[in-house]
């Protein structure tokens, strides 16, 4: 390792997976800041490239390690690189990720991503490779502010890792047990980011709705949370994401009702319609307590967003089953919903107890399709409700598709387009809707 190599330089993050991921990211490229590293955006600019990764399903880890083989080649001619994967595929296969990609250089599971700069330092100064997937220690959380790319939106994590055990799921393995942050220091943090011109917070955690369980002197709930952070001064726009059906308490629809900056959005996976499938997932729920769930929130919120997450093809899924779930989607109306085929993972309940991953792959697929294009139906008629109407719109800027048209959010958190020579980026307007996809409202400007 050259004498320049050890200076400061350039950094690039692929990001995978979910938003948490993207908090993670956004938390390890602040800690290289803090060491006078840049970011940029292109890998040939960077001499540190890193990979936050998502194990929740073989595509994207495949996804990681195709990556990870086209940086090898960068690293070929310029043997100076470092090479660092981290996240949940880092926390679940530590080792392993070096005999399948010997010239990566740190491997650093969930605990671990606000010391990459350290990781980074030794490795230039040693030259020698770094496995960190111990989760002995407190994540260190304090935010580096400075380092955030978009100021007008920010995620905050509320809590880290997951009690549940749902059967097909991987996240208790790789983010360990729940731990939830104080809700004093939460709060401090919304304020500091309003402060830095933040207008729309959105609070993470894998499974918000038991935010608060364990902590000390006393438990909190997220009502309590959402009340706290609602009263920042200055913030416009507060979501939370992700709900659990056998977590979530009723007391929250009153927090929709009673805080008016609190967004009418609520993303909470059913992931089956088929009580027996609900019950090998271990998921906690009926088909019956969703509905249940599903008719209160649109009683306490008529306007809400309602958004989920579907497994199609888990072990042992029968065609009736599988007309569970579609009738389950045809009932709750959801504006939008992930729709995914079962993929079999490793330190998994269902894997560690032998659920056999028995519903052919061509017949997943089948249903998976068949399920998507009627959920594109109903979103379609979900946002169809809003042609005509006048709402407001947090603009995110230029168009990803069309530079002459701006992006935005509604409340209910669908992609608002409309056409505009201005950059909108961080700016509340009206627009008026005029026409909607399955995907997307589009209006003009009021
Ligand atoms: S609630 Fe279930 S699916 Fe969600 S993170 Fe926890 S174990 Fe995984």
């Amino acid at each position: 390792m050259t004498e320049q190599a050890t200076a400061a330089g350039k950094a690039f993050m692929y990001t995978i997976g979910c938003q948490m991921n993207v908090l993670d990211s956004e938390l390890a490229l602040a800690s290289l800041q803090g060491d006078g590293l840049s970011v940029v955006d292109n890998v040939k600019d960077a001499d540190v490239l890193l990979v936050n990764t998502c194990s929740v399903r073989e595509k994207a880890e495949e996804k990681a390690y195709s990556w990870l083989g086209r940086m090898k080649l960068l690293k070929r001619e310029n043997p100076d690189i470092v090479i660092g994967v981290l996240g949940c595929m880092a926390q679940k296969e530590g080792q392993l990720i070096f005999r399948r990609a010997p010239y990566v250089d740190i491997v650093a599971g969930t605990a671990h991503f606000t010391k990459i700069d350290d990781y980074v330092r030794q490795v230039r100064a040693t030259g020698k490779r770094i496995l960190a997937i111990g989760r002995d220690e407190e994540v260190e959380t304090e935010r580096r502010l400075k380092a955030r790319e978009t100021r007008h939106s920010a995620f905050v994590a509320v809590m880290r890792g997951c009690d549940h055990h749902c059967t097909y799921c991987v996240v208790p393995n790789t983010r360990g047990m729940e731990t939830s942050r104080p809700l004093e220091e939460i709060v401090e943090e919304c304020k500091i980011l309003v402060g830095e011109g933040t207008q729309e917070i959105t609070l993470l955690g894998q499974n918000i709705d038991s935010y608060g369980k364990r902590l000390q002197p006393r438990r909190r709930t997220l009502s309590e949370l959402l009340y706290a952070v609602s009263d920042v001064p200055g913030l416009k726009r507060l979501r939370f994401i992700t709900s659990h059906p056998s977590d979530l308490k009723p007391e929250l629809f009153a927090a929709f009702r009673d805080l008016p900056n609190l967004m009418p959005y609520l993303h909470f996976p059913a992931q089956s319609g088929s009580n027996d499938v609900l019950k090998r997932m271990r998921r906690g729920y009926t088909f019956d307590r969703y509905m249940e769930l599903v008719t209160a929130a649109r009683e306490a919120v008529p306007d809400i967003g309602l958004a989920g997450d579907t497994i199609v093809g888990f072990c042992g899924e029968t065609e009736e089953d599988f007309e569970r779930t579609v009738e389950l989607h045809e009932k709750t109306r959801y504006q939008n919903a992930y729709i995914f085929m079962y993929s079999e993972r490793d330190y998994t309940p269902a894997k560690d107890q032998g659920l056999a991953d028995d519903v052919p792959f061509e017949e997943k697929k089948r249903r998976v399709n068949y399920l998507i294009e009627r959920q594109r139906e109903w979103s379609l008629a979900e946002n169809q409700k809003h042609v005509g109407k006048t709402i407001e719109v947090f603009g995110e800027g230029p168009s990803k598709r069309d530079a002459a048209r701006q992006e935005g959010r509604s409340p209910q958190n669908q992609i608002v387009i409309v056409g505009s020579g201005r950059d909108l980026t961080g700016q509340f307007y009206r627009a008026e809707i005029t026409s909607a996809t399955e995907a997307a409202l589009y209006g003009r400007l009021c």
